[in-house]
C-alpha cells in the first residue's frame, strides 16, 4: 500500500488515499520517484477536456526515478539505474513507432489519463517507455525530460526546424513550459524573444536567458521592432489568447509551432497572410525517446536547468492546481515524495 492522489470525478480535485500495489509484469520496471512534475495538462484532464480518461485514476505523467526491481523480460535496465519515462506507452510496432515517431502512435496509452500515472512514489512502467538518465542530471531535470524539455526539443528543433542564428518567439515564457523553452531555444543557438501577460514575470524571463521580453495587446508589433522582419520560429505555449499575435510575428517563411491550448477556444486564421508569407503552422505533441535523450544531454551539459516554481506535498495537489490556474508560479510545480 502507498499514498497516492486519485482523481475520482471530473471537475473535482484529486484526493489522497491509500492505493494497493500493482503486480509487476514481465516487461515492467518498478520505479521509486523522489518527485514528479505537475502539468497544466493534469488540470485540463480534471476539467474534462481530454479524451480517453478512465476514472478513478492516479493523475500525472512526468515520471522518473530509480529502478527498484525489474520484470523477468526486461533487458535494458537493472536495479539502481536512474530512468525517466515517456508520458505514454507506445505500441512499438506501428508505422510511427518503427520510424522514431512514437509520439504519434495511435495505440499509445497515456499515464494519468487512460491508466494510472505519477502522483505516487512507486509505480510500474513498461521498459519500452524508459530512457536512462545520465549522471550529473538533477532529479528535477529528469522529471521534466519527457513532458517539458523533451517536448520543447521536439517542437522547436524537430518540428520547427530552429537552427543556430535564427530568432525564436516563445509565448507564455514565464510558465512551466515557456521558462524552459526560452533556455532550450538559447541552447540551440537562437536569439530569443519571450512573451508574457504577467508584468512581474519579465525579469525572470530575462534571467533564464531571453534576449528581449514583450507583453500586452499587439505584442507582434514589438516583436517586429526587435527582430526587424519577424521571427523564424514562434512557439505557442498558450493557445488562442496569443495565437494571432504569434502568427503575425512570423517573418516570410516563418513557422508557428503550437503545443499549448490552455482555454480550448478555436482561433481564426487570415489565410491570405498564411499564403502570401509562405508560413507554416504545425502542431507538435509530446516527445520521443530521441528528444528526451537530447533534453537530458542539454541538462547534463548545464545548458538548461529546471525552473522550480514551487514544491508541493502530495496532500496539496488542489493548492498547486489553483496556483497554476491563477498564474502565481514562475516556472514549474513539483510534488515531492
Ligand atoms: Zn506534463
Ligand atoms: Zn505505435
Amino acid at each position: 500500500m502507498q499514498k497516492a492522489a486519485v482523481l475520482s470525478k471530473l471537475k473535482e480535485y484529486p484526493q489522497v488515499r491509500e492505493l494497493e500495489d500493482e503486480p509487476l509484469r514481465d516487461n515492467e520496471v518498478l520505479i521509486e520517484q523522489s518527485e514528479t512534475g505537475i502539468c497544466y495538462r493534469d488540470i485540463l484532464t480534471m476539467e474534462g477536456f481530454l479524451p480517453r480518461v478512465v476514472l478513478p485514476m492516479v493523475p500525472g505523467h512526468e515520471i522518473s526515478g530509480t529502478v527498484k526491481r525489474v520484470g523477468s523480460a526486461v533487458t535494458q535496465f537493472k536495479e539502481g539505474d536512474r530512468v525517466a519515462s515517456l508520458i505514454y506507452v507506445p505500441c512499438g510496432t506501428c508505422e510511427y513507432c518503427t520510424s522514431g515517431r512514437e509520439n504519434l502512435c495511435r495505440n499509445k496509452r497515456t499515464f494519468g489519463e487512460s491508466m494510472n500515472g505519477a502522483y505516487r512514489k512507486y509505480l510500474n512502467v513498461p521498459e519500452i517507455s524508459l530512457v536512462k538518465v545520465p549522471s550529473g542530471v538533477s532529479p528535477e531535470a529528469a522529471a521534466i525530460s519527457a513532458c517539458v524539455t523533451g517536448m520543447v526539443v521536439q517542437a522547436l528543433e524537430v518540428v520547427g526546424g530552429l537552427r543556430a542564428g535564427q530568432t525564436a518567439l516563445i509565448t507564455g515564457a514565464g510558465g512551466g513550459v515557456g521558462s524552459h523553452a526560452v533556455q532550450i531555444a538559447k541552447a540551440l543557438g537562437a536569439r530569443v524573444i519571450g512573451e508574457t501577460s504577467s508584468e512581474w514575470k519579465k525579469e525572470g524571463i530575462q534571467k533564464v536567458g531571453a534576449d528581449s521580453v514583450v507583453s500586452g495587446q499587439d505584442f507582434s508589433k514589438k516583436v517586429k521592432e526587435i527582430s526587424g522582419d519577424g521571427v523564424d520560429v514562434a512557439l505557442e505555449t498558450v493557445g488562442s489568447p496569443t495565437f494571432n499575435d504569434a502568427f503575425r510575428s512570423l517573418k516570410y517563411g516563418g513557422r508557428l509551432v503550437v503545443i499549448g491550448n490552455v482555454d480550448v477556444n478555436p482561433v481564426s486564421l487570415p489565410l491570405g497572410n498564411l499564403i502570401l508569407k509562405g508560413n507554416t503552422i504545425a502542431g507538435s505533441v509530446s516527445s520521443t525517446k530521441a528528444t528526451m535523450n537530447k533534453a537530458l544531454k542539454l541538462s547534463k551539459e548545464g545548458k538548461i536547468a529546471p525552473v522550480v516554481g514551487r514544491v508541493f506535498s502530495i496532500d496539496d495537489v488542489a493548492e498547486a492546481y489553483k496556483a497554476m490556474k491563477n498564474r502565481e508560479l514562475f516556472g514549474k510545480a513539483f510534488i515531492k515524495f
